[in-house]
């Protein structure tokens, strides 16, 4: 089967990789979707976030990157996804994923979205938890792949941990 993952991931953490590699066992092909919405004012280019996720991802097979705009629904449906695939951390999260799952079955019936919930170590992690980290210069390496450490402590120009190069 093929699922669409589609999200923000500004940037990727390590909470993102454990749900692709899950659902790349689980499912066989995933499809990252990277949202391009400037409204959101995102810390990284559409580019940069792709080419985390490229890098991150390079050790697991089945895995497509893209970038999007526009419904998720359309996006599933020009990429021929079986699927979306959404995670939940916590009860906040649910009620928000209930309402866009809703709306997307209701713009496309035969698409099911399929939640899987998330590692425990790995329930209290958010792209926007990583970026308030890395601002202040604390260790995010434990949180991201090495990569998007890399790129956070080119952007908030900060040492992010005695390891660090
Ligand atoms: P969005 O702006 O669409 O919520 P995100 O990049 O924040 O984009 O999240 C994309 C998806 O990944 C969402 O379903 C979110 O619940 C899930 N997710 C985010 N962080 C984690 C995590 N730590 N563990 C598991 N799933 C997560």
């Amino acid at each position: 089967m093929r699922a669409l993952y589609p999200g923000s991931f500004d940037p990727l953490t390590n909470g993102h990789m454990d749900l692709i590699e899950r659902a790349s066992t689980l499912f066989g092909e995933v499809v990252v979707a990277v949202l391009s919405n400037p409204s959101k004012r995102p810390a990284f280019s559409i580019e940069q976030r792709l080419s985390q996720i490229h890098k991150a991802t390079k050790h697991l097979s089945g895995i497509e990157v893209i970038s999007f705009d526009g419904l998720t629904v359309h996006c599933a449906e020009t990429h021929h996804a079986d699927l979306i695939l959404r995670g939940l951390r916590a009860m906040s999260d649910f009620e928000y994923e209930l309402q866009i799952a809703h709306t997307n079955r209701s713009l496309a019936d035969r698409l099911e979205t399929v939640f899987l919930a998330t590692s425990a170590h790995h329930s209290f992690l958010s792209s926007s938890v990583v970026k308030e980290v890395a601002r202040f210069g604390g260790p995010v390496d434990h949180m991201v792949p090495c990569e998007v450490a890399k790129d956070l402590n080119r952007l908030f120009n900060s040492a992010l941990s005695p390891s660090q190069p």
